[in-house]
């Protein structure tokens, strides 16, 4: 992990980029942790609204049966060929796609007027935000290979430094890159 890269305990300040980078992906996975876990809050009113169905009877049973399990069950398939995808079609572009998917259909959701309607918005949530999950893991440990690899000793242009960023952009910390991401990649099985 960070020892394992050569970080001196000097280097191990994260800088207020790497804060900014922190916060939005904790804002991120909460807002996918909410999205998933909403279900239990609007299941009900979400049945008696649109399904017309009442509490308590077998049909509503199976719809909530339904709600919580082919989601999770669709989301579970893709997440595992999540992996195939991103080596097919690339990290970025899957990453891009599988977040548009889960923010479209989070968001359409919402607007659902029949119950399949439901459901299915919901596959795709539960797709995107496993595919998304998968993508962004894979790219980050990619990324982590690739500056550990780098023969510079503070960091490049080549591992750490985008050239299309011009302007007061000097932050080739390659310490703090390394640590970063194994921060990110801790709760991940990817190796390191
Ligand atoms: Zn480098």
């Amino acid at each position: 992990m960070a020892d394992a890269s050569g970080v001196s305990s000097n280097n191990l300040r994260i800088t207020p980029i790497q804060w900014v980078i922190c916060v939005v992906a904790a804002i991120g996975f909460a807002f996918d942790i909410y999205a998933l876990l909403v279900l239990p809050l609007i299941v009900r009113p979400a049945l008696m609204e649109l399904g017309k169905l009442k509490p308590g009877t077998p049909d509503f049973n199976s719809w909530v049966g339904m709600l919580f399990y082919v989601p999770a069950m669709a989301g579970g398939v893709f997440g595992m060929i999540g992996g195939y995808l991103t080596d097919l079609f690339g990290r970025r572009r899957i990453l891009v796609w599988s977040i548009l998917l889960y923010a479209f259909s989070a968001a359409a959701a919402g607007y659902a007027t029949s119950l399949p309607v439901l459901l299915f918005l919901r596959c795709t949530t539960f797709i995107g935000v496993s595919v998304e999950f998968v993508a962004a893991v894979a790219w980050l440990a990619a990324t982590y290979d690739a500056v550990t690899a780098c023969e510079c000793l503070d960091g490049c242009p080549s591992c750490v430094q985008s050239p299309k960023c011009g302007n007061g952009n000097e932050p080739l910390d390659k310490a703090g890159a390394l640590r970063l991401l194994a921060v990110l990649l801790a709760d991940t099985d990817q190796p390191r």
